[in-house]
């Protein structure tokens, strides 16, 4: 079973309402077992809502509000939805598929907590989970192969 961010297959949970589609995903979740996430609104927050970056361990949205506590319960209650469904299913948890660079979902490169789209390296808090758990991430600009194991 992989995780995939949700926004990816089309829901319309990203800050802004709208989502993330992305072709060679949708395609690969057809043929694999999976669970799509968005550890954001699972921790509360609504779609649209304003956009959040980590400053200092912390994620604060452009208001200057401090939602580390909703970031933090969406990815423990992601994270334990991926375990019951994949011991539900006698499947193993083969890695997870999320979007680059958010600070719930990005793996290696984060947005630096500027609010002007640059970049610094860091995972987002459920990235921060899985990979404290052994799960292997990839983003959409990632080799996939590293991960997927096959050719798409
Ligand atoms: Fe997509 Fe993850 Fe952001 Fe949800 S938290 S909108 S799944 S990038």
């Amino acid at each position: 079973m992989f995780i995939i961010s949700a926004c990816f297959l089309g829901e319309n949970c990203k800050y802004d309402g709208g989502n993330n589609t992305t072709e060679w995903i949708t395609d690969f979740a057809k043929r694999h077992s999976h669970l799509a996430v968005c550890p954001e609104m699972a921790g509360g927050l609504p779609a649209p809502r304003p956009s959040v970056e980590i400053i200092d361990g912390k994620a604060v949205n452009k208001e200057g509000l401090d939602v580390t506590a909703e970031f933090k319960k969406g990815a423990a209650l992601v994270w334990e939805d991926i375990q019951k469904q994949a011991a539900e299913l006698g499947e193993e948890i083969e890695g997870a598929i999320l979007k680059a660079k958010s600070p719930s979902c990005g793996s290696d490169l984060i947005y630096d907590g500027t609010f002007s789209h640059k970049t610094v390296v860091g995972d987002g808090f459920l990235v921060q989970l899985l990979k404290k758990n052994g799960i292997k991430v990839i983003n959409e600009n990632d080799n996939k192969e590293d991960l997927l194991n096959e050719e798409l």
